[in-house]
């Protein structure tokens, strides 16, 4: 049977998962609640029911299986906590919380109450991420060195709360999350060293970007790099293997490998380049290399809340686990305090 759903906060992200929902085979919409009336008035021409007696009205719908939390990052806490106690299934809108301290709370909250509690870390299924996530499994080019993934974006940081520290604004927060979570799915390992460096090119109030190097137990690397002001945009995603290359330019492209056949060539031929001649830098003899492509997978983002769905009946293992995600916030922590004091952080995350 389908679980009801209500959404707390209708605005961008609130109106996509009410749509989702409408079209969805596991839920079905109870209504929304917005503090501003500018978005219950938009839902109902929509035919959406709304709360107008707020969050506790939810609450007290006894029809309500599932509450989603899709304010800004500064309300999840409080919306989250009373949710759980009042014995709603939660999902909540990334970043969970604005502190390790904050996502304990609600976890507290969550196994008191024995309700399920995930965050919507929906960039989990994105097929660039899934590409580059069969290479590694699939173990083709070998163990990974390196992992590089940037977003680039070039109108600043959004004019809304995204801009203000308290809300919980900011690149670190808003895109970060998504990409160190994809980053730990990708390499599972302890994290050692933490460097960030947080830009502020057009905000001075939040990070509009930063760059951020991670380094794990075996001495693989990761770096992940978020830009708001860039007018030519980095790849997707660049990743180093024992024996290969792979390469997503951006979001619409296949992966592009470059796979290691020999390491030895016979004799390589100094090139010119720019103002002198190299070796080192010369084109590798191509015979010592396959080139491919590899067709971009299939994904299916309402196999989130058909996971969730089936995890609530007990069937399923949760995807989106709380430990995965308090992990992201401490790497995200340790950004802030590297970003603000210079430093490298020697950590075990
Ligand atoms: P938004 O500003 O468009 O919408 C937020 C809405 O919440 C507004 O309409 C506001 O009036 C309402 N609101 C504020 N406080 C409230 C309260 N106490 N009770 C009820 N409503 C309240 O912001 P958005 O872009 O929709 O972002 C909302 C959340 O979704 C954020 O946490 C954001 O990080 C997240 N988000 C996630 C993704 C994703 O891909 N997973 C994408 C965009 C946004």
């Amino acid at each position: 049977m389908k679980k009801r759903i209500a959404i707390v906060g209708y605005g961008g992200q609130g109106a996509w998962h009410a749509s989702w929902a409408q079209k969805s085979d596991v839920l079905e919409l109870a209504g929304i609640y917005d503090i501003r009336e500018i978005r219950m008035e938009a839902a109902r021409a929509l035919g959406i029911h709304t709360y107008d007696g707020g969050l506790a009205e939810i609450l007290a719908d006894k029809t309500v299986d599932i509450v989603l939390c899709a304010t800004p990052n500064d309300v999840h806490h409080d919306i989250v906590c009373d949710s759980l106690r009042a014995g709603k299934h939660v999902v909540c809108e990334k970043p969970v919380a604005l502190s390790v301290g904050e996502f304990d709370d609600m976890c507290r909250a969550a196994k008191e109450s024995g309700m399920c509690f995930t965050v919507h870390q929906n960039r989990r299924w994105d097929v660039d991420f899934l590409g580059i996530r069969s290479i590694i499994r699939s173990g083709e080019i070998g163990e990974v060195l390196n992992i590089e993934s940037h977003i680039h974006g070039s109108r600043g940081i959004p004019s809304d709360w995204r801009c203000h520290k308290p809300q919980g604004g900011g690149m670190v927060l808003d895109w970060g999350v998504h990409l160190i979570d994809q980053m730990l799915q990708l390499i599972p390992e302890k994290i050692v060293n933490v460097s960030c460096e947080l830009f502020h090119i057009t905000n001075d109030e939040v990070d509009d970007g930063f760059h951020l190097h991670l380094v794990f137990e075996s001495g693989k690397r990761a770096c992940v790099e978020v830009g708001t002001y860039n007018f030519l945009p980095l790849p997707r995603f660049y990743m180093q293997c024992k024996e290969g290359t792979a390469l997503i330019e951006d979001w619409q492209k296949k992966c592009r490998i470059a796979k290691l056949t020999a390491w030895c060539e016979k004799d390589v031929t100094p090139v010119q380049n720019a103002a002198g001649i190299t070796k080192t830098m010369a084109p590798r003899d191509e015979l010592t290399l396959d080139f491919y492509e590899i067709d971009r997978p299939t994904s299916d983002v309402h196999d989130f809340y058909r996971n969730f769905v089936r995890a609530i009946d007990g069937e399923e293992e949760m995807l989106i686990k709380q430990e995965e995600v308090r992990r992201v916030l401490l790497v995200m922590e340790a950004c802030f305090l590297s970003g603000e004091s210079h430093k490298t952080l020697e950590v075990s995350i």
